[in-house]
């Protein structure tokens, strides 16, 4: 179990002094204020993908049949626009998604694109001025990605992450905390980004379906640790701690747990958990708008 007590003064302030991740801003889950906060508005292009990971909510969706078709979805007043929230976008190439993204900064100005990918099939020359953020999701360090995903691609990955970091955007490695499954990967993964040169390292709790229940527990997730909020922040300052990465974590997550630590001693916050069991399907709950032809 995690040793919180020792050095719970430490964890506090981590939290307070945490930033939101540049992909959080402005949308409405770090604001209060709203009572259902919806995710930014996303452009999908597919729901497949050229990797298997073990966690994927995209395979979850698609079994049920609540994987979004493709198109925008959301506000006709972007700020930002996510690419995309289900499925590798890339996969239909870089100069397709070049065309969808001129089209949509055509409609909606100087909107921020955030692009979401694992990375495999991203040329940065040919989408460096038209992405803002650049998020690519890597769980395991080397033999341990290979598990997690299917898929022998974690040097190819490293060499885009290089790309990514000489590129004009803010570059973004994504984590999937998996206690358990992944522990001694996210420092090596962190300690990689900060010699790159990556700007933030984004550390994203897990939700577990029951279509990949199974898979996870056999992988050896320990489930009670993924459901403690405190265990989540400790291991992203254990991150912090031992890379000079920018350790991000959700901003909906840490603007609620930083409201609770106003509210109660941050003592009483230290059994506080997440259900991380997902009860439904995975689906978006923003409006279908358009869907650019190509
Ligand atoms: S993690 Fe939360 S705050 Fe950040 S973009 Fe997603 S829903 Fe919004």
């Amino acid at each position: 179990m995690i040793d919180v007590y020792t050095n719970y003064n430490g964890l506090k302030k981590f939290i307070e002094k945490i930033k939101i991740p540049s992909h959080c801003i402005f949308c409405e889950g770090i604001d209060l204020t709203i009572k259902e906060p919806k995710h930014h508005p996303s452009y999908e292009i597919t729901t497949a993908c050229n990797l298997n990971c073990i966690f994927c909510y995209s395979n979850v969706a698609l079994k049920n049949k609540t994987a979004p078709k493709p198109g925008y979805y959301g506000s006709l007043n972007p700020t930002a626009i996510t690419i995309s929230q289900y499925g590798e976008p890339l996969l239909i190439g870089c100069e397709k998604l070049a065309y969808i993204i001129e089209r949509l900064k055509e409609r909606f100005g100087d909107v921020r694109i955030d692009l979401q990918t694992n990375g495999i099939f991203l040329e940065m020359d040919r989408l460096d001025g038209l992405v803002d953020i650049v998020m690519v999701s890597l769980d395991g360090f080397g033999e341990n990605y290979v598990k997690l995903t299917g898929v022998n691609a974690f040097d190819k990955v490293v060499g885009v992450l290089n790309d990514v970091a000489n590129a004009d955007c803010v570059g973004v490695v994504r984590s999937i905390h998996m206690p358990g499954i992944n522990d001694d990967d996210l420092v090596k993964i962190a300690k990689m980004c900060d010699e790159i040169g990556i700007d933030e390292f984004f550390l994203q709790p897990i939700s577990i379906y029951k279509e990949n229940k199974e898979k996870l527990l056999k992988a050896g997730l320990k489930v009670n640790r993924a459901e403690s909020l405190i265990e989540f922040f400790k291991t992203a300052m254990e991150i912090q701690n031992n890379a000079d990465v920018n350790v991000k974590v959700p901003g909906c997550i840490l603007v609620n747990f930083r409201q609770l630590m106003q509210k109660y001693e941050f003592e009483d916050l230290m059994f506080l958990n997440r259900n991380s069991i997902a009860t439904a399907s995975p689906t978006i709950r923003r409006e279908w708008r358009f869907v650019i032809e190509l």
